[in-house]
């Protein structure tokens, strides 16, 4: 006979749309020929000297656990790196190396945050900052953003979502899903904002190396005020093409980086070394690998646009990272996102995302990764143009 408590989750595990991939994912597992443009895993390889020197970190016994923060020329590695792109001046011991960015989210709450905190996070975005709250028992105030500013935040938005019990500013720059950049001057206004109402500011620049055009990114902890109350989220997996590296950091004031480095420990003692030299060949060596990838997204951004324009259907305009946003009501299907991306794997053999896993409420968007190449998506969207003619005949 089991005990009542035998199979019980804890009351903080709640179902919540993450479930929808794993199904989708299920699904995608029993069909032949699916196009995946769900995940935001880069299709693309490593570059060559990266893998290189991880073979090499192992031959030369790089096999056991290191600095909890990382290992210094790495850590040291990662600071010049920042200040080359006109980040912060940060010293090696502010630098935090962790198992992947993601990993640094949970961090962040766990240092940060009390119950009863607010912590405001852009509406959609990535996920995981609420479910690390969550777990913090902190409140998640989400700032609902829209079409009409391309899906970025500005200080006007979230300004009427600050209260006493903020303490906590999310920005995602590029965001994902929408795939948007926040405009070097808002990025000013919304720090002027921060330091304004004394709230601290995790700043994710993961996709940063990853903008299109005109677009850049302003570095938050760069600007006046701002290094002593910001925390950079930032890694190797998206630029570098190395998510299966596990590897990322937090970048911040001494006085928030040492105890984040004390949960760090517990929670993973430290990043596997064979990763650690593996970025460390990815900051120090040649980045043309990094140019090389943009040009690739860019083509694929193209492409997708492109068969968005022919179906139809609308979309935030993708300025950075590798999503595109597009408005499945914009088609007047008479179906929601959640429906659409469904019939869309079921009949149409194509995998993307609804919005409503990045907490958008309408519904409405799906997110599509460019994490195939051009033929690939092309034949994507001719897949998704018939099973949109398909609905419409119904
Ligand atoms: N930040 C954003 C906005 C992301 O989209 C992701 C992954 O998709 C991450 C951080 C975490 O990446 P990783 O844990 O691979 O470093």
């Amino acid at each position: 006979m089991t005990t009542p408590n035998a199979h019980r989750l804890a009351a903080r595990v709640k179902l919540s749309e993450a479930h929808l991939i794993t199904r989708m994912l299920n699904i995608a597992d029993g069909l032949d020929d699916v196009i995946k443009l769900g995940r935001g895993d880069p299709d693309l390889d490593t570059p060559a000297h990266i893998v290189e020197a991880g073979r090499q970190a192992l031959s030369d016994g790089a096999t056991h656990y290191t600095h909890p923060a990382g290992i210094a020329p790495l850590r040291e590695a990662i600071a010049a790196q920042i200040r080359e792109h006109g980040g912060a001046d940060y010293a090696a011991d502010e630098i935090l190396v962790t198992p992947g960015g993601q990993h640094g989210m949970f961090v962040i709450a766990l240092s940060l945050l009390d119950p009863g905190d607010e912590i405001i996070v852009p509406c959609p975005g990535y996920n995981p900052y609420q479910q690390a709250a969550e777990l913090s028992e902190a409140k998640v105030v989400k700032v609902p953003m829209g079409m009409e500013t391309n899906f970025t935040l500005t200080a006007e938005m979230i300004r009427p979502h600050i209260t006493a019990r903020s303490k906590i500013l999310v920005l995602i720059n590029p965001n994902n899903p929408t795939g948007t950049v926040t405009a070097p001057e808002e990025v000013v206004k919304i720090a002027e904002l921060a330091r304004e109402h004394d709230l601290i500011v995790i700043s994710d620049e993961i996709y940063a190396q990853l903008t299109f055009g005109n677009h850049r990114v302003q570095p938050v902890a760069a600007l006046p005020g701002m290094r002593d109350r910001t925390i950079t989220l930032s890694g190797f997996s998206k630029a570098y093409a190395m998510t299966g590296w596990r590897i990322g950091y937090l970048a911040g004031p001494r006085d928030l980086i040492t105890p984040m480095t004390e949960i760090n420990h517990a929670f993973a003692i430290s990043v596997a070394g064979v990763s650690q030299h593996a970025a460390l060949a990815a900051a120090t060596g040649p980045q043309d690998c990094v140019a090389e990838m943009r040009g690739t997204y860019d083509a694929r951004r193209r492409a997708i646009c492109a068969g968005l324009d022919a179906i139809g259907m609308r979309y935030a305009e993708p300025q950075g990272g590798f999503y595109v946003y597009a408005d499945v009501a914009s088609l007047k299907l008479g179906i929601g996102a959640g429906a659409f991306c469904e019939r869309l794997l079921a009949e149409g053999r194509v995998m993307m995302y609804p919005g409503t896993i990045y907490g958008d409420h309408t519904d409405d968007f799906v997110r599509m990764s460019m994490t195939q190449p051009v033929p690939r998506i092309e034949e994507a969207m001719a897949r998704m143009a018939a099973v949109v003619a398909a609905i419409r005949e119904e």
